[in-house]
């Protein structure tokens, strides 16, 4: 069985890696020749909305699935009306349009941040006498890890912000005074049966994940089910899902969905007796879905931008490491880390020392 994947980059390496023992092939297409999955499977080289490559990629895999959710949604479109591709095409039209996805998220009484749809800069000067300061400025597409973004704390940032913009459409929505920031990850696989893992709780900086811990027994687990399980069910969605939110004093808020396996699930190798990777290869081969139990405590720390040596990670009890084989350049995910412990004391040492060792070679 050959798995075609649009992207060949760390997420689709680990796709390929959960595949393996699967007796899965892999072939990727990717406008990059030093794409870092490319060395573990096939390389069609170009452009994702190349024709020829699409129906070579569509002619030679028995299901396309994608690793990042900017590809083209003509491109999945395309695709889909050759062979079989997961998740639907429909998913990542929305989750590519931040207005578009918060639309989707309200009709499904999912809370999102009051919002507005921004197109020229009276529009922006408008809506900020509704939704007031301190608010985040964000472009509708081609926004991720917090680019194209800008924090509004009065009115004097208006005239910069949407400089920065370049006339782009955008979106402006309150800054939620949130008391921590999870995400929950979940699988539903061709037949519609889905499974949770328990949420991650997330930390960023300068809109970037640094750090993610899993929360076994959270509070806000079943409210986290219940809005994600509406969205793969009005979506009839197969895959792996991420919906990241804001979790504040009285419940969540949603801030944006995506529609693959996700940066703060990485823990699921080795924290989940399954992992993100693995089911979400069950779920679009319509395989029975794994559990998703956590074995132990973990968290994942990324590496951005630089490395530590191998052996100063190894050294840390419990700690396991994941190289992406890319280059180190400013901004880039070059690989993480993850670290078992069997409490919470033990496991906060470990986050320290991780998090000292990724600083030393964080470059922002
Ligand atoms: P995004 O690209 O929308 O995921 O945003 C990246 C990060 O910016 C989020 O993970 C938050 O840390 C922060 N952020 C984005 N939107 C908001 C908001 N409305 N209120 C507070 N923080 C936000």
């Amino acid at each position: 069985m050959k798995i075609g994947i649009l992207g060949a980059g760390q997420l689709a390496r680990m796709i390929a890696l959960a595949g393996y023992p699967l007796g899965l092939d892999f072939i990727f297409l990717d406008p990059s020749a030093e794409a870092c999955a490319n060395k573990l499977g096939e390389h069609l080289h170009g452009d994702y909305n190349d024709p020829r490559l699409l129906a070579e990629l569509a002619e030679r895999a028995d299901v396309v699935t994608y690793e990042f959710e900017n590809v083209p949604a003509e491109v999945a479109e395309f695709l889909a009306a050759h062979t079989r591709v997961y998740p639907p095409a429909q998913a990542l039209a929305i989750a590519q349009d931040r207005l578009v996805e918060k639309n989707f998220l309200n009709t499904l009484a999912i809370p999102t941040p009051a919002y507005a749809a921004i197109d020229t800069f009276e529009q922006l000067v408008q809506a900020m006498s509704t939704i007031g300061y301190p608010a985040v400025l964000k472009s509708r597409t081609q926004g991720y890890d917090g680019k194209g973004q800008s924090i509004l704390k009065s009115a004097d940032n208006l005239p910069a912000a949407w400089k920065l913009l370049e006339g782009v459409p955008a979106i402006v929505e309150v800054f939620v005074p949130f008391n921590r920031e999870v995400s929950i990850i979940a699988a539903r696989n061709v037949s519609g049966d889905i499974v949770f893992y328990p949420l991650s709780e997330n930390t960023h900086r300068n809109g970037i994940l640094r750090i993610a811990e899993s929360k076994a027994d959270d509070p806000m687990q079943q409210q986290a089910e219940v809005y994600i399980s509406r969205l793969m069910t009005a979506l009839d969605y197969v895959g792996v899902l991420a919906l990241e939110l804001f979790a504040v004093d009285n419940g969540l808020i949603a801030n944006e969905f995506a529609p693959r396996v996700h940066n703060s699930g990485h823990w699921t190798i080795e924290g989940s007796e399954t992992s993100q990777f693995e089911n979400h290869l069950r779920a679009i081969l319509d395989l029975p879905l794994g559990s998703t139990a956590t074995v132990t405590k973990t968290a994942m720390v990324n590496f951005i931008g630089g490395l530590p040596t191998t052996k100063q990670v190894l050294t840390i009890p419990g700690a396991h490491l994941h190289l992406y084989d890319k280059v180190p350049r400013k901004g880039r995910k070059v690989a993480h880390a993850t670290v078992r412990a069997e409490n919470t004391e033990q496991l906060a040492i470990a986050i320290e020392k991780l998090g000292i060792l990724a600083e030393k070679t964080h470059d922002s």
